[in-house]
């Protein structure tokens, strides 16, 4: 029985079969498999008993053959090449490690398909021929932007770019064309002041700090500077410049918005009043979201999914995991990278949250551990060696946070409140101490849960205690 498995196969099924390469079932050899025995098995050409043959009669690989006897790698080489020509029938010079970037991804398919499209067609052209400078700025002004990006970031990752901040590029390239928009010249001079003093400054510190700004503050900072405007704005048509503020004003401003644009506002008002562009006020005191925890049942409903696996990704089962027992923020998440998971001295999983590195209890380490040798997105161009336990699918990016709240968000995973619930039960097994050093978390801050919680460690001594049980899995 060496054949395609049962009934015709679509010409999807087949494309993707011509891109499984691995030891043959049958005569052990690393190749392209494209026959699939009765119990499953992965067979070559030859011992899937002549399937034919799918070597490149250009370069002699084995593999997808896009047209005529030439594979995908040969098709794309031959796209790449006529994209990149700089007029003289060669890849420009400087565009060479794109050009070999591109062709190295392990599915030539979807690289051949992305470049049948007008935009990175487009841009590609231009950059060959020198229409735009070959930095950030000389790539960020072709169109259409999304496709500007992603080849930007190749470029970056093939060296052609030095690495800058994607992020803050992006926010540069926004504010200026924002303040456009402002009429007023005060409130623009105001807020540029304000943005530049107080925000980019945030930005560059975090950038110090952290070696990227990421994703989510320059989003907070455009929605908190809309509402900024929106306040100066309204200041204004009650006939009130800044600098005439009065605590009624506050007190009026504060009792009609949200605690979400309260604390949006704050940022602004507290710099106005530092540099003496608004008289000293009060500012009410900032209220702390209330907390609602998600039950111990639909805690452990949850965590028995991710079990099961439940036609659940392998990407969302990790993601779950991490929010549902280890109380990880979704930045955090984002940041974690394959050598965070470790094998440890004990021959357990252990992950760095913190120090020293917390164990993953089984079943959940093979859940990791199938996570860790599966990324998706790993055979674009963009993600060949991405370091990232969730790779995005901008080059060398990890994913970004707004699709991994989408996540949790799509299986029903509450994401803060179950932070709370996770922490809290952690708490009643170990010293804040300990669990705070295993998540990352502050130790003050696990002890301000603890607290809360009712749960006291002031004379806790067993310290050699497990800090930490298996997830029960049932109640
Ligand atoms: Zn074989
Ligand atoms: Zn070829």
């Amino acid at each position: 029985m060496r054949r395609w498995p049962e009934g015709p196969i679509c010409s999807g099924c087949f494309a993707n079969a011509m891109e499984i390469y691995g030891i043959c079932d049958g005569c052990g050899t690393d190749r392209l498999l494209p026959g699939i025995g009765p119990d499953g098995q992965r067979w070559c050409t030859d011992c899937g008993g002549g399937l034919g043959d799918y070597t490149c009669t250009r370069c002699g690989r084995e593999g997808w053959r896009e047209h005529a006897g030439i594979c995908g790698w040969c098709v794309l080489r031959d796209q790449v090449d006529e994209l990149l020509d700089d007029g003289t029938g060669r890849v420009r010079v400087e565009l060479t490690p794109l050009a070999a970037l591109i062709v190295s991804m392990k599915r030539p398919r979807s690289g051949i398909r992305w470049l049948t499209r007008p935009g990175p067609c487009g841009i590609l052209r231009a950059l060959a021929r020198g229409e735009v400078p070959l930095t950030h700025e000389g790539v960020h002004s072709l169109p259409p932007l999304k496709s500007s990006i992603y080849i930007r970031d190749l470029m970056v990752t093939a060296g052609i770019l030095p690495p800058v901040d994607k992020f803050m590029f992006l926010f540069e390239q926004w504010w200026p064309a924002w303040l456009d928009t402002i009429t007023d010249p005060e409130h623009r001079a105001t807020l540029r002041l304000f943005l530049t003093w107080h925000y980019l400054r945030v930005f560059r510190a975090k950038i110090a700090a952290r070696g990227e700004l990421g994703y989510g503050l320059p989003q907070l900072a455009r929605a908190r500077l809309r509402l900024t405007a929106a306040f100066l704005n309204d200041l204004a048509s009650r006939g009130r410049t800044l600098a005439e503020t009065t605590q009624a004003d506050l007190d009026r401003l504060f009792a009609q918005s949200s605690p979400h644009q309260r604390n949006a506002l704050r940022p602004f008002l507290r710099w106005a009043m530092n540099t003496r562009r608004m008289p000293q006020l009060d500012l009410p005191p900032q209220q702390e979201r209330p907390v609602t925890l998600v039950t111990q049942r639909q805690r452990i409903q949850l965590i028995r999914r991710i079990h099961d696996g439940d036609g659940m990704e392998l990407t969302d089962r990790v993601l779950a995991l991490l929010v549902l027992l280890y109380a990880q923020p979704l930045a955090r998440i984002q940041q974690l990278t394959v050598t965070d998971i470790a094998t440890g001295d004990d021959g357990h999983l252990h992950i760095r949250l913190g120090d020293p590195p917390t164990p993953v209890p089984a079943p959940f380490d093979q859940v990791i551990r199938q996570h860790v040798t599966a990324r998706r997105n790993q055979m674009t161009a963009a993600n060949t060696t991405s370091p990232w336990l969730f790779p995005g699918r901008a080059s060398g990016q990890p994913m970004h946070t707004t699709s991994l709240r989408l996540r949790l968000h799509n299986l029903g995973i509450p994401n803060l409140t179950n932070r709370s619930r996770a922490i809290r039960e952690m708490l009643r097994q170990a010293p804040p101490i300990i669990i705070a050093g295993m998540l990352g978390y502050s130790a003050t801050g696990a002890e301000k849960i603890a607290a809360e919680y009712g749960t006291h460690w002031q004379h806790y001594v067993g310290l050699d205690r497990q800090p930490r049980r298996p997830p029960r899995l049932t109640e």
